[in-house]
C-alpha cells in the first residue's frame, strides 16, 4: 500500500505538486508518491482514473472521511464530512462511448486539459480531441447539431467517473440545496499542503537539537523520529 505517511515522500510530493499547473496536479502528485512510474503515461490516463487514485491515497495517506468546505449562494460556509473511499471504487471510463450513434467520445486526460488551458477556446479544444466520427476523424465543434452536442456531453459524464463526483447537501443557513463537482485530487493536494509545514517543523526541531542532516531526519523509522522529537522539545512521546 503506498501512503504519504513517509515524511521525505511527502516532501517530494509537495514540492512536484507545487510546481505543477492545476490541470496535471493529479497525474504529477500520484507520480511523485510512487503511484504511477511514468509521468509521459500518468498525463494520457482519463481523469477519472486519476481521480479515483487520487481518493484511494487520500484515504490511506490521511484517513476518511476528508473535511470539505462548501460556501452556499447565501453565503453560509458549510463544513462537510466526505467520504472518499466510495470514490476511489467507482469504476473509471477509458474505452469511448457512442455518442448519438455516430460519434465516439474518449474520457478527455490532463494532456487534454492542459491543452485546452491554453486555446483561446477550452471547450472547442477538448471536443476537438476527444470526439471522432464513425471514420475515427476530429469533429469539428462547429459541426455537431444541437441533439449531437448533448449526447456528447452525456458520454463525458457518464466517462468522467471519480473526475466528476457531485456533492448535494442542504444549507442550514438558508435551506436550499448546495450542489458542488468535487476535485478528488485538489482535496488531496490540500491535505498535502496542510501537512508539510508539520513534517518541516519537525525537520528543524530535529536539526536544531542534535545538527543532524535534513536527508537523515527523514531517513529515521517514525518510531524512533516520534521519541527523539519529544526528547528535544521536552514533550511526551
Ligand atoms: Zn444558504
Amino acid at each position: 500500500m503506498t501512503t504519504l505517511d513517509d515524511p521525505g515522500r511527502l516532501l517530494a510530493v509537495w514540492e512536484a505538486a507545487a510546481a505543477a499547473p492545476p490541470a496535471a496536479r493529479g497525474p504529477v502528485l500520484l507520480h511523485a508518491a510512487g503511484l504511477l512510474p511514468d509521468l509521459d503515461a500518468a498525463l494520457d490516463l482519463p481523469v477519472g482514473t486519476v481521480a479515483a487514485l487520487a481518493a484511494r491515497l487520500s484515504v490511506d495517506s490521511f484517513g476518511d472521511p476528508v473535511d470539505a468546505v462548501l460556501t452556499c449562494g447565501c453565503g453560509e460556509v458549510l463544513d462537510v464530512a466526505l467520504p472518499l473511499d466510495p470514490v476511489a471504487g467507482l469504476p473509471a471510463g477509458d474505452a469511448g462511448a457512442v455518442a448519438g450513434g455516430t460519434l465516439r467520445v474518449r474520457a478527455p486526460t490532463a494532456r487534454d486539459l492542459l491543452a485546452a488551458g491554453r486555446s483561446g477556446d477550452p471547450l472547442g479544444t477538448l471536443l476537438a480531441r476527444c470526439v471522432r466520427d464513425a471514420d475515427g476523424r476530429p469533429v469539428a465543434p462547429g459541426e455537431l447539431t444541437a441533439d449531437q452536442r448533448r449526447a456528447v456531453d452525456t458520454a463525458a459524464e457518464e466517462l468522467a467517473g471519480a473526475a466528476a463526483v457531485v456533492l448535494r447537501t442542504r444549507c442550514p443557513g438558508c435551506g436550499d440545496g448546495v450542489v458542488a463537482t468535487l476535485d478528488v485530487a485538489e482535496l488531496l493536494w490540500e491535505r498535502v499542503v496542510r501537512r508539510a509545514p508539520a513534517v518541516l517543523a519537525e525537520v528543524a526541531a530535529l536539526a536544531a537539537a542534535y545538527g543532524w542532516a535534513e536527508a537523515d531526519i527523514l531517513a529515521l523509522p517514525a518510531g524512533r523520529r516520534r521519541v527523539y522529537l519529544a526528547l528535544a522539545t521536552g514533550r511526551a512521546a
